[in-house]
């Protein structure tokens, strides 16, 4: 059977493409952290583009936001960076499936991944990292972190600035997505 492409009508065209979609999960589960200062979210997604896993930073499970310590000056052991799970290693460990699934996946995030998150990165798998920001550039850990995924294979990008839509994103009946930086019609 062959169908008239005349008759088949078009497709909508300003749908989100699969990297913008991904990074607004990433986005969006950045949006439960409860770390006053930072917020970060991280998506994993498989070669054939299904969600596997998303994350954002937080306390340990079970451990009481209330009681958790989220300054960022002080006692060491009184500060968060002692304490706090990050977006990509939650994602990762969030993922309640076959760890084979992860690997040759990739992670959306919105800030490069520190050297702690770059390792399990690697053990897990995950063979491409897409990210937003990077403005640890050139701080130690972040040096460490890139000679980690030169070495073990893992490549790592910038999302192209073309998909850094500015999108407003409604949970209200009937509302679109709006795309605020670009008139897409
Ligand atoms: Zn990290």
């Amino acid at each position: 059977m062959e169908l008239d492409k005349n008759l088949l009508g078009k497709k909508r065209e300003n749908y989100l493409s699969w990297d913008e979609f991904f990074m607004g999960i990433s986005k969006l589960s950045a949006g439960r952290s409860k770390d006053p200062n930072t917020q970060v979210g991280a998506c994993i997604v498989s070669e054939d583009n299904r969600i596997l896993s998303i994350g954002y930073n937080g306390a340990p499970n079970n451990f009481d936001d209330d009681k958790f310590p989220w300054n960022r000056e002080g006692k060491p052991t009184e500060t968060k960076y002692m304490y706090v799970c990050h977006a990509e290693a939650n994602a990762i460990n969030n993922y309640l499936g076959s760890r084979k699934d992860l690997r040759g996946a990739r992670i959306y995030v919105d800030l490069f991944p520190c050297n702690e998150c770059a390792k399990q990165i690697i053990q897990a798998g995950i063979k491409e990292v897409i990210y937003l920001s990077d403005k640890y550039n050139g701080t130690d850990g972040n040096l460490v972190s890139k000679y980690l995924f030169d070495s073990c294979g893992v490549s790592y990008r910038e999302m192209e600035k073309e998909h850094q839509k500015v999108l407003k994103l409604s949970l209200k009946p009937d509302e679109e997505i709006e795309y605020l930086d670009e008139k897409r019609d």
